[in-house]
């Protein structure tokens, strides 16, 4: 039997492997063939609401359902739950759609405040992969942001709350209107956000996904997309990849291909690495994420209302600075869901934030393999770091300070912080010397030149901002620059 061997055998359809193909895509003569292997099923929005009407399925329980039952690998901490979706565009499904670009220094930490690891470049290099990501995702946003931009937003910008916007008098652009791929208004494709903060799974497809932007990629007649594809490791030969090692029913093959990328998330990603026998000394290590905990701020007669999406704005108050020196940075989030403060007649006089925190990646935190199981992936993770901890310690002991013009009588913060983030970053980082890291600039491996490994497994240093969008221009600006 004859051997195929395909130019590009892609892992993983959502965010790091779409926006890595779309843009090889463009560069790929008519004739390239690009086989695509998905783990898990396509599970269209229609059918997702349809079940979802059917279970009363509120995010506590879509939640719970990820990270209680989730087969898909073990974890020796019940009490961190990871969290995906395994199945056609993984996570886009069920993300709540926050998209602030990173701060310029987030790429620069090492070198700005002696802490943590620079990324091999900096954000200059990436702002047009941030403007075309922008695009593909629509995203809504305002005009004035902490961070350059080349190009405005795509939407206008969500309405602000009463609070936000009293807020933002104060503090300019360190205060605002959160950047979002949940439309503004709506889109060829997609609805206009309903603010109904069911994000998990828009009832009206206002917020980005793979499937509904993104879908002609797979439709492409170079593209051939695998199902129920679980990839394990990498077929190796000396410092090249020669394919890829999957199940499919059960059943083991091997795709071959002259060029590999993994974009399968930082729990495979760095499990794939580490069944291939991947001898880079950072392989599977440095499993990380942000940490977050909640605020109440309970207001003596001011109604808090309005603000057309979940979470409204986004604060950069605690974000850069000197106390990077010391201490994590924090982006804030102004919450619009609907909740109530207990008590008659004021039952709107509350405002909640989530004050969110960098981590620095610890190698003792990792995912590895499982001598009982190649398929399952063991997650080892003990806790965020002292660094973040202080940025909480500081909160905790200033939150007073942060809204003197606003007539606040109490504020709360949670005595526990969140379990999750919902994000999954750092296995496979980021580096321009190979002793300190996975892949380079452009995502290629160290040792194995024609192996990408896509997605937050690359990030030396976390920032507080959430990840997706970052994720998505780095893929565009590996596949722009690679081929
Ligand atoms: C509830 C929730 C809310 C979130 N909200 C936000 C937000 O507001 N903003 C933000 O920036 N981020 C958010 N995130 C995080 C965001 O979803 C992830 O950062 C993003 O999806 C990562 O993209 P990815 O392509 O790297 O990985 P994933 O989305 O995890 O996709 C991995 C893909 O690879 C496939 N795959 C996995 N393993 C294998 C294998 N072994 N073989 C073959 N295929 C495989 C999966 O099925 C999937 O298609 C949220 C996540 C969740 C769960």
């Amino acid at each position: 039997m004859i051997k195929e061997v395909y130019d590009l055998v892609l892992v993983g359809t959502s965010f790091a492997s779409s926006f890595f193909l779309k843009k090889y895509l463009e560069k790929a003569p008519p004739t390239a063939r690009v086989l695509v292997l998905e783990r898990g099923e396509m599970l269209p929005h229609s059918k997702r609401l349809a079940h979802a009407r059917e279970q009363q399925y509120g995010l506590n329980t879509f939640i719970s359902s990820l990270s209680n039952h989730n087969p898909t690998f073990d974890n020796t901490q019940s009490t961190k739950p990871w969290i995906f979706d395994p199945n056609f565009g993984g996570s886009s499904n069920c993300w709540t759609g926050c998209t602030p670009r990173f701060m310029p220094n987030d790429f620069q930490l090492y070198s700005v405040y002696g802490v943590g690891a620079d990324w091999p470049f900096n954000y200059n290099a990436i702002e047009p992969y941030y403007c075309e990501a922008e695009e593909v995702m629509q995203i809504s946003g305002p005009e004035v942001t902490p961070y350059p931009m080349s190009k405005a937003y795509p939407l206008p910008p969500h309405m602000l709350s009463t609070t936000d916007r009293l807020i933002q008098q104060q503090y300019g652009e360190l205060y605002i209107s959160q950047p979002t791929a949940r439309a503004s208004k709506a889109t060829g494709k997609r609805g206009a956000c309903c603010t109904t903060a069911i994000c998990h799974l828009c009832p009206v497809s206002a917020k980005f996904t793979i499937e509904n932007t993104m879908m002609q990629l797979y439709q492409d007649p170079r593209v051939i997309l695998q199902y129920g594809s679980q990839v394990f490791a990498l077929d190796t030969e000396g410092n090249k990849v020669k394919g890829v090692l999957y199940t499919q029913r059960g059943v083991e093959k091997t795709a071959y291909g002259e060029v590999v990328a993994i974009g399968a998330n930082a729990l495979f990603n760095g499990h794939i690495l580490r069944n291939s026998g991947d001898s880079s000394p950072l392989a599977g290590k440095g499993l990380s994420e942000q940490v977050g905990l909640y605020g109440y701020f309970y207001l003596d007669g001011l109604d808090n209302i309005g603000g057309s999406s979940t979470i409204t704005a986004n604060g950069f108050m605690l974000y850069d600075g000197a106390h990077r020196r010391e201490r994590a940075a924090c982006i804030i989030e102004n919450h619009n869901d609907p909740f109530i403060r207990n008590e008659k007649g004021r039952w709107r006089q509350i405002m909640k934030m989530k004050f969110v925190f960098e981590d620095l990646p610890d190698n003792k935190n990792e995912v590895v393999s499982s001598e009982a199981n190649k398929l399952i992936p063991v997650a080892r993770y003990q806790r965020h770091s002292d660094y973040a901890q202080r940025g909480i310690d500081y909160l905790r002991q200033n939150v007073e300070k942060l809204f003197p013009f606003l007539p606040v009588e109490k504020v709360e913060i949670d005595e526990f912080i969140q379990p999750t983030e919902a994000h999954i970053l750092g296995t496979a980082r980021m580096s321009k010397n190979p002793a300190q890291g996975v892949v380079d600039d452009k995502l290629c491996h160290h040792q194995f030149r024609n192996l990408f490994v896509l997605g937050g497994s690359a990030f030396p240093a976390l920032s507080p901002a959430n990840p997706s969008l970052t994720i998505a221009a780095l893929s565009l600006r590996s596949a722009d620059l690679s081929f």
